[in-house]
């Protein structure tokens, strides 16, 4: 079988089309014919190669979750706006306040260093499927196969950490578990911020226009990589120098027309393409609309609770814009899921597989059986005890987590557990959250059986408005003065023995027991172990490697690095509704005079658009282009990609998808599938006419003027 791997291809048309995916660089020549029909004028080498300098050295893992690209010789890196957020809001102050006003170092000595920031450079990828599945038998249960490729991973790991003692190494598991890779990184920890846009530019639109096309959001920020005079990664010191890359990425300004190609280098974080129809059919139909009535139900009472205070509006909208975010998503991912007909086309393919499979047949079975109505039960109650404790539904229980411990440790509170405490304080406000906590609660049994209910309230003994306001008004965590005051005063043992019968720790406790695994278990004994289910889906994805021997399979995304390629293309939206390729500076001036806050806009940019001041960076029609969709597959992690034209420049930045099409994480569909990007000519008309940072379009221009 392990022969199988070394070349994964499938062939069905509605299982995979070249063009569709994320693809793992060091296997792109398998690609590469059909990229370059689509246009590309590189070779695969040029993209991806470990001997000699390639684009995918130009490409950073950018903090925990985004991609970032290096576009000068001496270190200086793009992300998106959103990506740098964080780093950006911990050098802010209200004296220096970065979000609200941008922040431009004018000369190096301006850089600031950003804590705990770090990116990673790819160095290599190697496959070592046959040192983890060596010897590994059939006849070995579940769990232990796991645990001993999990060993296997951390041995090969450790092992290339010793033999390089400048690189980290992580072996990832790549079609189910069928394939495995080595991934070798560099990590440089000294990071500065160098630029950054005002947030109403960097933020433009919100989460009006979150997951929205058309649009206009200058979604960029700009570091600087520093090493130590080896180029090396180093402690923050004021001894380190610029990095030297490898490669850096050049930048086009010649701009881009509908058909062109495109191609995003990136870190797509997870996808589940090869999820079966009825595991799709559930998500459609079950899970997701019980978890947007859940957060329909949050966003309600923060709504109507911030609409009339100033104070609780700021307090909640971090909150709020978080609630939001899949909330929206998911409402497009059943929406484009039942446009483009998703489950039909899925079942479509299971079919075709199981003419070519004998194997598949059974493994669909097991599918059904996993993915029954009382199955998915357990999905729902996972998802639910997460939006009910750890997302916040109920506040008072989110902040029992910390304190339902059991410890006889005589120190006190830790510093940050300190500052975490006050900043939940900061943001709660009793009155919202009680009523939050109750129609949340509401959601909660309106959806599940008695037998997951809290023990009171299954019983008949009380009402959900009786139990959360007995919890409201009884429990210590509800009185911020009283909680201040426990933990400055007393030791972690003493303040756990003061806690124990607190009411809202009590309720965490129970939900917390009752919606365990174990126990959704009982109902659902075909997944009684999760490693179960991964197993079903490594049969799976072999027998599809197995029955399409002669075509292209990709891999879901992994948050490895991954090349996506595809062309700009407006796209039909709805009956009647068609979008265009591209936006440009006009359309910020037409969302401004909406008068909506998410479309408030610097004055200073104004006045650029009523000068037309646009310098170089107009576009053939006079324009500001501003943002552009493309079909390349992307998801979250892609965010702060290079989104690259047919010779490998640098055309703009990767930083969302378009909301018909958001299920591309599940099924993409080339008609509605559209990634998101912010034209790089807006960001360099950005960084020279409205910040006056015209040294840095030199630099990250000083390969075209060389030439
Ligand atoms: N906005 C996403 C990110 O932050 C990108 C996406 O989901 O398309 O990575």
């Amino acid at each position: 079988m392990r022969g199988l791997l070394l070349i994964i291809f499938i062939a069905a048309a509605t299982l995979a089309r070249a063009d569709v995916g994320m693809w793992i660089p060091m296997f792109l020549n398998r690609n590469i014919d059909e990229m370059h029909k689509q246009g590309l004028r590189l070779s695969a080498e040029e993209i991806y190669s470990v001997n000699n300098a390639s684009l995918k050295d130009a490409v950073v893992i950018f903090g925990g979750g985004c991609t970032g690209e290096v576009v000068s010789e001496e270190g200086l890196l793009l992300t998106n706006y959103h990506c740098g957020y964080d780093a950006i809001q911990k050098l802010s102050s209200v004296t220096h306040n970065y979000l609200a006003n941008g922040y431009w170092a004018m000369s190096r000595e301006e850089e600031l260093p950003c804590d705990g920031l770090s990116v990673s450079f790819l160095e290599s990828i190697e496959d070592v499927t046959e040192r983890v599945l060596a010897d590994i038998s059939s006849a070995d249960s579940d769990d232990k196969r796991a645990e001993t490729i999990k060993k296997r991973c951390r041995e090969i790991e450790s092992a290339a950490m010793a033999e390089d003692k400048m690189i980290s190494a992580s072996v990832e598991s790549f079609y189910a578990g069928n394939q495995y890779l080595l991934y070798r990184y560099k990590v440089y920890s000294d990071i500065r911020l160098v630029g950054a846009p005002p947030s109403s530019i960097g933020k433009f639109g919100g989460d009006t226009d979150n997951w929205v096309w058309p649009r206009h959001t200058g979604d960029f920020s700009i570091f600087r990589i520093y090493a130590d005079k080896e180029n090396n990664p180093a402690p923050r010191s004021s001894a380190n120098v610029p990095y030297r890359p490898k490669k850096h990425l050049k930048i086009s300004t010649k701009g881009i027309k509908e058909g062109d190609f495109t191609m995003v280098i990136g870190y797509p974080g997870s996808t589940k393409l090869y999820s079966p129809s009825v595991f799709i059919e559930q998500i459609q139909n079950a899970i997701y609309p019980r978890l947007i009535e859940m957060r329909g139900a949050k966003l309600d009472v923060m709504n109507r609770h911030q609409a009339k205070s100033e104070k609780v509006d700021i307090q909640y909208a971090y909150k709020n814009s978080l609630t939001s975010n899949a909330w929206k998503k998911w409402q497009g991912e059943i929406k484009g899921l039942k446009k483009t007909d998703a489950i039909a086309q899925l079942r479509q393919r299971e079919m075709e597989l199981c003419k070519r499979n004998e194997d598949a047949k059974g493994i669909l079975k097991e599918y059904e059986s996993i993915y029954d109505r009382d199955c998915v039960e357990w999905f729902i109650i996972d998802n639910y005890y997460r939006e009910l404790i750890r997302q916040g539904g109920i506040e008072l229980c989110q902040l029992a987590r910390k304190f339902n411990f059991k410890s006889d440790s005589k120190e006190k509170f830790s510093e940050s557990d300190m500052k975490d405490i006050e900043q939940f304080y900061r943001n709660f406000d009793k009155d919202l959250s009680q009523e939050m906590a109750i129609e949340v609660l509401k959601v909660y049994c309106r959806n599940t059986r008695k037998d997951f209910w809290p023990e009171k309230l299954a019983k008949g003994k009380t009402t959900i408005e009786k139990l959360i306001g007995q919890i409201y008004s009884k429990s210590l965590l509800a009185d911020e003065a009283a909680v201040l005051k426990l933990i400055s005063k007393k030791n972690i043992s003493q303040v756990g023995k003061a806690l124990r019968n607190d009411p809202a720790i009590r309720l965490q406790k129970e939900l917390h027991r009752i919606t365990l695994f174990r126990n959704v278990a009982t109902y659902c004994p075909n997944i009684d172990n999760l490693e179960k289910v991964h197993d079903v889906d490594r049969r799976y994805l072999s027998a599809l490697i197995a029955a399409y021997p002669d075509s292209l399979l990709p891999s879901d995304a992994n948050f490895t690095m991954r090349v996506a390629y595809g062309h700009v293309a407006g796209y039909d939206a709805d009956d009647a509704v068609s979008y265009e390729a591209f936006t440009t500076l006009d359309g910020i001036i037409e969302k401004n005079s909406t008068g909506n806050p998410d479309y408030e806009m610097p004055e200073k940019l104004k006045d650029l658009y009523k000068a037309k001041d646009y310098g170089q960076y107009a576009d053939a029609d006079g324009k500001i282009h501003t943002a552009f969709v493309a079909t390349n597959h992307t998801t979250g992690g892609n965010s702060g990609s290079p989104v690259l034209n047919a010779d490998g420049e640098l055309i703009g930045l990767n930083f969302d998808r378009a909301w018909n099409g958001v299920m591309s994480d599940m099924y993409f569909n080339s008609s509605i599938c559209r990634n998101i990007t912010v034209d790089i000519r807006y960001l360099l008309f950005i960084v020279d006419k409205f910040a006056g940072a015209k040294y840095l379009v030199d630099e990250m221009l000083q390969e075209q003027k060389d030439n």
